[in-house]
This record gives C-alpha cells, sequence and structure tokens, in this order.
C-alpha cells in the first residue's frame, strides 16, 4: 500500500492510525533517509498508544521506552553500524514483551531484525511531500495495513491520499 502526505501533520495522523490498530507484539520498522520522516512517523504512532509526553529522536542512543496503552519501544539503530550483536539477547526480551516496537535503520544492524514486521518504507517526493509505502512479511502485520487503510478511508481529517 502507498499513502501520500502532504505536511507532517498528515504523516503523524497515518502513524496514529497504525499505532491505533496495533494489539502488542507487533514489530515496525521504518527505512527513509534523515529528515524523510521516520521520528514524525512514530510521534503519530506514539499517540495512537496513548503515550503522553513528548516522544524524540533515540538517535543517540538507542532505544527510547514510552508507557502506554501498550509499551512503545523506539529503536534507531543508526549508530550500530554492525555492532548489533552486543545487543542482541536483550533486543529479543523487546520483542517478546507484548508491546510495540518500532526499528528506525534497521538495516544497520539486519541480524537484530525480526522475521515478522511491517515495513514502512518513506521518502520525500518534495520539500513537504512524503511517499509512505507499507510492506507486511505476515498476515498478522498485513491486518495493520488492512486497518490502516480502513481507517483512512473513513477519515475526513486528514489529506493523506491512499493510492491502490
Ligand atoms: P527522520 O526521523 O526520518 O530523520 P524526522 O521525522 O525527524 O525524520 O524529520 C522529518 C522532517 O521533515 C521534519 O522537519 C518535518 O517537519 C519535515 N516534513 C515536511 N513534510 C513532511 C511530511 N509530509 N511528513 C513528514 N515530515 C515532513
Ligand atoms: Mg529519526
Amino acid at each position: 500500500m502507498l499513502i501520500k502526505t502532504n505536511a507532517p501533520e498528515e504523516t503523524s495522523q497515518v502513524g496514529r492510525y497504525l499505532g491505533a490498530a496495533c494489539r502488542g507484539g507487533e514489530t515496525i520498522l521504518l527505512e527513509g533517509d534523515l529528515g524523510a520522516g521516520k521520528t514524525t512517523f512514530t510521534q503519530g504512532l506514539a499517540a495512537g498508544l496513548d503515550v503522553d509526553g513528548p516522544v524524540v529522536s533515540p538517535t543517540f542512543i538507542v532505544l527510547r521506552e514510552y508507557e502506554g496503552r501498550l509499551p512503545l519501544y523506539h529503536f534507531d539503530f543508526y549508530r550500530l553500524e554492525g555492532s548489533g550483536r552486543a545487543v542482541d539477547l536483550e533486543f529479543d526480551d523487546y520483542l517478546s514483551a507484548g508491546g510495540v516496537c518500532v526499528i528506525e535503520w534497521p538495516s544497520s544492524a539486519p541480524e537484530l531484525v525480526p522475521d515478522d514486521y511491517l515495513l514502512v518504507t518513506i521518502r520525500a517526493a518534495g520539500p513537504a511531500a512524503r511517499e509512505l509505502v507499507f510492506a507486511a512479511s505476515d498476515a498478522r502485520h498485513q491486518a495493520l495495513i488492512d486497518a490502516l487503510s480502513a481507517a483512512l478511508a473513513a477519515t475526513t481529517t486528514t489529506a493523506a491520499t491512499t493510492v491502490p
């Protein structure tokens, strides 16, 4: 599925619908260049999990943890650069903790990425235009895409458009 947005608030709202659809145990991988909107998307996702307070980029640390309807584990592998094995054991614990794991720059530590995930690739298509491509590895994460698609179809409060 491809969604086009034209403002940060729209990308955030798409994230919010996705967060609202999460039931626990999901892994969401965020690919995209610096400034694409990965953290903006995660801020919306946190709102969809009823996380209070600001969500900031975890770039200078590997993980920030937030308490919401479900726990949100926001990872940024940007600086791991292949040293991922060092945190391997602990990472598995987060995956099985029943929360929602969001991973920015998963390709920096592919050995840590689990088999089942929702991959969101964000690319800039202009100064404020973004294209968000959603791909699921399994039925459980495909259900998130279906829920997101339904939420967007039902809303009149965002101009984010779904391209079939
Ligand atoms: P990343 O985490 O991918 O490095 P950020 O979310 O931190 O990216 O930053 C995205 C930047 O792009 C922000 O400054 C945001 O205001 C800007 N921006 C402009 N248009 C959009 C859009 N449609 N969606 C998301 N961000 C946008
Ligand atoms: Mg970021």
